[in-house]
């Protein structure tokens, strides 16, 4: 029987849409398991236990009635017990893995089964760091580290990066992710240092005062709004005298966040603090289109896709974040739409590379060839 099972030539009898099928069904499960990481992983939750259940009336669905897509449309979108509604996001997640999941088989399968399978899961870490960062402006280090451990894993397997041996694929990984994260890391750098918008250092002295809308400082004013974007963004300094309606401080560190105010080890809520005067000589400010995540993110790019990707994926990324951010103040303002996250971008780049013709993707790497520094060692 085992004979059966493991002969090849039976399974290359498996007619080819009954893989893309398979892919696709394939894909909508995984999506339903990155639902969960969705939800769980940035609030620090064990993705594993207990199993998935309402928010609202802890309901479980037995697993046996849990299908990807079909349940969702058969409950139309609400808990089974208490009708509370479930996101429509959960829909389309498991709709889009299975999505990618089909497109990678399309485009890979006929040349490597294998291939396609990896190029399936790193589209399905591209989709929950996407939808993690969209909501809370973070990617968790289970997804940019564990991509970049799983990158280098697989880049062992030389068809990855269109390698002869298992070490020059294992090389081109480990180059790719160095320079994916090179790159960012150079940016996010660079970017502190063009716009200074880390740490605002001012004349000795400078009165700051905090209103209920902005920050003012002796030459500008900055709303709230332009500050925080998330829930963890601070605005650090160490105050000379700070002084607030009914009291005066000296030589404290302060730390003001969207829901917190801190004075050394006192907690105010700022909603309570109308105003608040500071004399200072530094201010950190929290503000960077990119960060860190996105740093370990593109290393993780890099380790799958190899360095020319990495190069790529940034000006794609650029490229398709002017566009969006354009589209978005012609329709809404400028206020929403500044507050995408980076990393979103960076993810549809790198799709778009994957699902690039082979000979375009030879033709960028050529191109790139000159720029070469990291050529894998010829006797490999
Ligand atoms: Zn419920």
């Amino acid at each position: 029987m085992f004979e059966t099972v493991f002969n090849p030539e039976i399974w290359a009898r498996v007619p080819f849409h009954l893989w893309s099928v398979m892919f696709f069904l394939l894909g909508s499960i995984v999506g339903s398991f990155l639902n969960v990481c969705i939800y769980r992983l940035p609030r620090g939750l064990s993705v594993v236990t207990p199993p998935s259940h309402c928010p609202h009336c802890q309901y479980s669905i037995p697993w046996h009635l849990n299908l990807p897509l079909i349940t969702w449309l058969l409950l139309r979108g609400r808990c089974r017990q208490c009708r509370a509604p479930i996101s429509i996001r959960y829909f389309l997640v498991e709709l889009l893995t299975g999505a990618l999941f089909l497109g990678c088989w399309l485009n890979y399968g006929p040349t490597s089964a294998r291939l396609a399978l990896i190029f399936s899961l790193f589209a399905a870490g591209l989709v929950v760091a996407t939808c993690i960062d969209f909501e809370h402006f973070i990617i968790p280090d289970e997804i940019t580290l564990g991509g970049v451990a799983a990158g280098l894993l697989f880049s062992f397997y030389p068809p990855l990066h269109e390698q002869r041996t298992a070490l020059a694929g294992f090389w081109q990984g480990v180059v790719g992710a160095l320079v994916g994260w090179g790159l960012v890391y150079g940016i996010v750098r660079l970017g502190k240092v063009m716009f200074g918008r880390q740490r605002v250092a001012l004349p000795v002295d400078t009165r700051i005062v905090f209103s209920e809308t902005a920050v003012h400082l002796p030459d500008r004013d900055i709303p709230y709004e332009e500050l925080f974007y998330r829930q963890s963004d601070e605005i650090i300094m160490q105050a000379r005298t700070l002084e607030l309606i009914d009291r005066c401080y000296q030589n404290v560190k302060v730390r003001l966040s969207p829901r917190r105010l801190r004075i050394e080890a006192e907690e105010f809520n700022p909603e309570a603090i109308h105003q608040m005067e500071a004399v200072s000589t530094e201010i950190v400010l929290p503000r960077e289109a990119m960060g860190f995540g996105d740093v370990k993110f593109m290393a993780a790019i890099g380790a799958f896709l190899g360095w020319p990707a990495t190069l790529f994926a940034l000006v794609v990324s650029s490229v398709i974040g002017s566009v969006v951010g354009v589209a978005g103040m012609m329709m809404q303002g400028r206020e929403r739409f500044a507050r995408i996250p980076y990393g979103p971008y960076l993810a549809a780049a790198a799709l778009i590379w994957v699902f690039l013709p082979l000979d375009t993707r030879q033709e960028v790497r050529a191109l790139l060839a000159v720029l070469n520094p990291f050529a894998a060692p010829g006797a490999w």
